[in-house]
């Protein structure tokens, strides 16, 4: 088989698994190229990729799923066809955002005498306290 010829198979079996929804990452392991040579690929000779819209489409769906709680990250990955990586990193944003919204500080004018730490603390719930690990 000449070269020619096996470039044409992998662009064809390329194009096919693009078509079907496949991420430029699974196909290029699916024809034993970097994900970076497929994505050349695929820009050079325009195949089928998921647009913009239809990825931030399915990481939303992919929130949803991480707040439900039910299903692992390569279960998740797996339905909506995106990379593993990218589900950790979206349950890894979401508990991070999650923490700062239940520890919500606010500045009061005067400073009060903390009844857990003693000190005296503008800042509630009391920081010193947190800093220290206690709860106020
Ligand atoms: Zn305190």
């Amino acid at each position: 088989m000449d070269a020619g010829n096996a470039h044409r198979q992998v662009l064809s079996r390329l194009r096919k698994l693009l078509a079907e929804g496949q991420t430029i990452r699974t196909a290029a392991s699916d024809v034993n190229l970097s994900p970076t040579s497929a994505y050349r690929l695929a820009v050079r000779h325009s195949l089928p990729r998921r647009t913009r819209a239809e990825k931030a489409a399915a990481v939303e769906t992919a929130q949803g799923l991480i707040r439900a709680a039910r299903l692992s990250n390569g279960e998740i990955a797996r339905r909506l066809n995106l990379h593993e990586g990218t589900i950790s990193r979206l349950r890894q944003l979401i508990v991070d955002r999650d923490s700062q919204a239940e520890f919500r500080p606010r500045r009061v004018r005067k400073a009060r005498r903390c009844p857990t730490c003693g000190h005296k603390v503008k800042v509630w719930p009391c920081v010193m306290c947190r800093a220290l690990g206690r709860t106020a």
